[in-house]
């Protein structure tokens, strides 16, 4: 069985397929590059990452692609206010997000194309739709799209034409251009964008005059120039884009090249912070730096992100981060106590078992693989992790047995793109055992029981440290003598 994956085209689980032994043909929307990602945007990422890993341990190659987004109303609004060029802005912080994806373990993507590359290749494809028809140039300089052109329109999301008006709005809820008045039709869309005062020196010559493409242009452009032209066979984006920016890239290249854009429609639901939309006026918008800042390793910032199911919103929270600091934990408990058993070092254990080197079977984490391999449910797979885990196999296992294990276990970290003993230690001058008190202290708090972390502090303060506790956490100080 092939990794199975549910499409939002067809709104049901299927499997995965290249054609004639191609690599799978992978393409996702990547970031706007006007500020650091926050974790909304990487829950998005990772989980495209782990949907990687995972084809990749089951022995299927990968084509990822994913763009670079440095041209569009805002990085050009933010790059004018900084008195920096377009270029250089976006390239300081393209810097952050690879800086921030090495930190979280994500595999770089194979091709990382930017639409102001691609501005030629944007301009031909506007081209070619106006001599088909598909499109048509206004009085002030400006392209559209002619939605009614395209019978198909509104397949990916199923919205109705009355309800296609909304999509002026971009991501952002801001409303694109909607003053133009020699639109055809409310629902076309803009190709290209005539020059404004506000874009500054960001304008580029065509044949409609100078300006600079629309939004949502760059991806089908991208996915031309790095598939060949060709149907790709997965598309992924946080679900915010299937409407308007995934069904106009449909809709742009499907007229353009008269065959499939995309055969599978791969979206996955928003990371909410303690039960709220993220958004800067309320300040819950964290980024990466925001939360290593208050102690947390990048691994377990990870193990969050992918902890729930991607089709459900995930519900981040402080409480959150500490069990998944607790989990990883468990996991290295697990991981010791079988290497315990072959004879094997701690530090050999991501090189040696971490890989793409699928084992020849899972045995009793067969549970786990299969949660990944179906719709990708990384929620289950670890359940089944730690079920595994609750029944401590190591104490019947010998040697081959352990190191069959290693293997399983080790493959499925993989895939969840999980490295374990990596932590930079959090409390650098209390000695290991004291924070290993600290933490069973915390852990037991966490799970009510008072007794067991009064007496756990008790032992912190013997050891001569004191425990101060804040929402995110605990920290220690060295008791006055
Ligand atoms: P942007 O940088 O705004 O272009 O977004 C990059 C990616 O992050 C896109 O795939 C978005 O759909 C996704 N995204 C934005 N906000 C969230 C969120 N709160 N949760 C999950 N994904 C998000
Ligand atoms: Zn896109």
């Amino acid at each position: 069985m092939s990794v199975q994956l549910y499409d939002t085209l067809s709104r049901s689980i299927q499997p995965l397929s290249t054609e004639n032994g191609k690599p799978l043909r992978f393409y996702c929307c990547g970031p706007t590059v006007y500020g650091p990602a926050h974790i909304g945007n990487f829950r998005t990422f990772l989980i495209q990452d782990t949907l990687r890993r995972v084809l990749e341990v089951d022995g299927t190659e990968v084509k990822h692609v994913r763009n670079i987004t440095d041209l569009d109303d805002k990085t050009i609004r933010q790059s004018m206010a900084e008195g920096l060029s377009l270029g250089e802005f976006t390239a300081k912080w393209t810097d952050k997000f690879h800086a921030d994806c090495k930190a979280l373990n994500m595999l770089s993507p194979c091709i990382e194309p930017s639409a102001v590359a691609h501005i030629p290749q944007q301009i031909a494809l506007v081209e070619k739709l106006i001599e088909k028809g598909h499109a048509y140039a206004t009085e002030d300089g400006s392209v559209y799209f002619r939605v009614n052109s395209f019978e198909d329109y509104g397949r990916l999301s199923k919205l109705k034409q009355r309800e296609l008006k909304t999509q002026n709005e971009n991501s952002a809820g801001e409303v694109n251009d909607a003053d133009e008045y020699d639109r055809e039709s409310v629902t076309d869309f803009a190709l290209w964008k005539s020059r404004k005062p506000e874009d500054g020196a960001n304008y580029w010559p065509s044949p409609w005059g100078e300006g600079r493409p629309g939004w949502h242009l760059e991806c089908s452009a991208m996915v031309d120039s790095a598939f060949d032209g060709e149907t790709i066979d997965l598309h992924g984006g946080g679900i915010d884009l299937c409407f308007p920016h995934h069904e106009n890239e449909i809709a742009q290249s499907e007229c353009a090249h008269g065959h499939d854009f995309c055969k599978h429609w791969f979206h996955s639901a928003h990371l909410m912070v303690e039960g709220a939309k993220m958004s800067k006026s309320l300040g819950n918008l964290y980024t990466l730096d925001d939360l290593r800042a208050k102690g947390f390793d990048p691994m377990i910032v990870r193990y969050t992100l992918i902890s729930g199911s991607y089709r459900q919103q995930l519900n981040f929270t402080f409480d959150g981060l500490h069990a998944s600091q607790s989990a990883l934990s468990k996991l290295e408990r697990f991981a010791e106590s079988l290497l315990a058993k072959t004879g094997e070092a701690t530090e050999q254990f991501n090189d040696t078992y971490v890989t793409t080197e699928a084992p020849k079977d899972y045995g009793r984490l067969e549970k786990a693989w299969d949660a990944l391999r179906t719709n990708l449910n990384t929620a289950a797979c670890l359940g089944a992790i730690f079920g595994v885990i609750g029944s401590n196999p190591a104490a019947s296992l010998d040697a081959e047995a352990a190191r069959s294990l290693l293997h399983a276990f080790g493959s499925l970290l993989y895939a969840l793109g999980l490295k374990l003993f990596t932590a930079e230690p959090k409390q650098s001058d209390a000695p290991k055992a004291v924070i290993a008190l600290a933490q069973a202290r915390w852990d037991a708090k966490q799970a009510k029981d008072w007794a067991k972390a009064d007496e756990l502090r008790d032992a912190v303060l013997a050891q001569g440290w004191i425990i101060k506790d804040s929402k995110e956490g605990f920290e220690l100080s060295q008791s006055p003598k």
